[in-house]
């Protein structure tokens, strides 16, 4: 049995999903200590039971300590099994850290899948629905499984209420993804969105996108969504001819809209400075697709913990020697390889 420190690197809910991820695909049973213990509300919160509870019913696996707030984990799957399945969080949790447990493993699988989830579509500190459509799921397409995500309905923090459908046509074994250079830009666009609230906060962000990066007013929109509850998002795509990017911003209370703008739009600058294909969010989130195609490499930025802690985790479950080296200040090559 591995067994893993839930609180080591970054010592988030990462070192979770990382594992139950890779104990499905991997059929390697798992026992995490400590899962969360660094964080003001340790053990497992909402949104972390429910990936639990989504990767026990993938792998049919037999769980202990899959209870809100515990800080112990023992998973032990029992292969991989495709099917329809709905994921109500019930909270307004992140459906797409949710889809990210058990999408390698029902992509892997020998049969199609279709999932229901229900929470947060739009939350800080995850990837929003656009981030995952845009940017991360035609990555994983070129890798080989067919993955297509529907937006239904908008979630918002606090209240939820968000739908996400997605279907899942597998592939087996992955291919492995070369990304070093992401080619010229060819789609600029800011789209701020806004439920429940004025529209004229939406406004405001997307001028003060337009001015800081000097984009002209055709790259902007803004739009009035559905919600169970208030909610705002600042959303950069900056399309190359090798990769899509989606920089996040979320309206908070207290903070005006231009300080949301400007947030998104300087992590867009940096990126478009580093002149690298991959984000800091995206450089966390592919590491784990590379170790299960056992080989690929890409550019980015400088690593996050997040990054350097999925690459720790998944070396518990995966053998794959992962190298990073800086190339220049803010310009890293990740390289995973057998
Ligand atoms: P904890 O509450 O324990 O900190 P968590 O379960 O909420 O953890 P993290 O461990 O912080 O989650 O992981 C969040 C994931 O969401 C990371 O993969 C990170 O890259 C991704 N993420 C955060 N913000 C964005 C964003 N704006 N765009 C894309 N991905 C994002």
């Amino acid at each position: 049995m591995i067994v893993i420190d839930g609180s080591s690197g970054e010592g988030g809910g990462q070192v979770l999903r990382t594992s139950l991820a890779l104990s499905l695909v991997t059929g390697r049973p798992f026992e995490m200590k400590r899962i969360r213990a660094g964080r003001s509300k340790p053990g497992l919160q909402r949104q972390h039971l429910t990936a639990v509870l989504a990767a026990a019913e993938v792998g049919k696996a037999e769980v202990h300590g899959a209870v809100l707030n515990s800080q112990h984990l023992v998973f032990v799957p029992q292969g991989i099994h495709a099917g329809e399945y709905q994921f109500p969080i019930g909270t307004a949790g992140s459906v797409s850290l949710v889809l990210q447990t058990v999408l390698p493993a029902l992509a892997l699988a020998n049969a199609p899948s279709v999932l229901k989830l229900e929470g947060g579509t739009h939350n800080s500190l995850a990837p929003p629905f656009e981030f995952l459509h845009l940017a991360y799921l035609p990555l994983l397409a070129r890798m080989g499984p067919q993955i297509e995500a529907r937006l239904e309905r908008h979630g918002f923090y606090p209240a939820g209420g968000g739908r996400v459908s997605v279907s899942i046509v597998p592939q087996a074994p992955w291919r492995p993804l070369e990304l070093l250079q992401r080619g010229q830009v060819v789609r600029r666009h800011v789209r701020a969105i806004v439920s429940r609230l004025p529209r004229h906060i939406a406004e405001r962000e997307v001028r003060a996108v337009l001015g800081r990066l000097n984009w002209p007013p055709e790259c902007a929109s803004v739009e009035e969504v559905e919600s169970a509850g208030p909610g705002n998002a600042v959303l950069l795509e900056i399309g190359c001819e090798h990769v899509t990017e989606v920089f996040t911003a979320f309206g908070q209370r207290g903070v005006p809209a231009e300080q949301v703008a400007a947030s998104a739009a300087s992590e867009a600058e940096r990126y478009l400075a580093a002149e690298v294909p991959v984000g800091e969010h995206l450089a966390d989130q592919l590491v784990l697709p590379l170790a299960i195609a056992g080989e690929g490499r890409f550019r980015t930025l400088a690593l996050s913990t997040h990054t350097t802690t999925n690459i720790a985790t998944l070396k518990n479950f995966v053998d794959v020697q992962v190298e990073a080296e800086e190339l220049a200040p803010d310009v890293w090559e990740v390289r995973v390889g057998r």
